[in-house]
């Protein structure tokens, strides 16, 4: 009886360490993108005031916990540019009203409706 409830008291330990490692990699992850964003914007070509717009929307999808965004505006090969994601085919969207960058298209990705409505037809058959 004495060595079950020793085990029950264990195991609630052990919960609760779980609990407190998740939350803590949680916080750090913060960290960890905030690192990335500020190397990404140390290194961007872009004007001053278009780098600072691109850290301030990042810093509030980091609030969000926008993870996947976040990488795409401040990761490695993030653009501080980017407004948005296609949900089809992910490619960065730019602007007020975000759009995909006209290089970037088409993208040949099925479903994708930036390609119907941004590119003349005749190239893909
Ligand atoms: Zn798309």
């Amino acid at each position: 009886m004495k060595g079950k409830k020793k085990m029950t008291k264990t195991k609630k330990v052990i919960k609760k360490l779980k609990d407190e490692i998740k939350q803590l990699k949680e916080e750090a992850k913060i960290f960890y993108f905030y690192k990335k964003l500020i190397l990404t914007a140390a290194k961007s070509q872009y004007e001053p005031k278009d780098v600072v717009e691109g850290l301030k929307f990042a810093a509030k999808l980091i609030v969000k916990k926008d993870w996947h965004m976040v990488e795409k505006i401040g990761g490695a090969s993030g653009d501080l540019m980017a407004r948005g994601a296609c949900p089809k085919c992910d490619i960065n969207l730019v602007g007020e009203n975000p759009k995909p960058r006209s290089f970037t298209l088409p993208c040949l990705i099925k479903g994708c409706t930036f390609n119907i409505e941004e590119t003349n037809t005749e190239g893909i058959q």
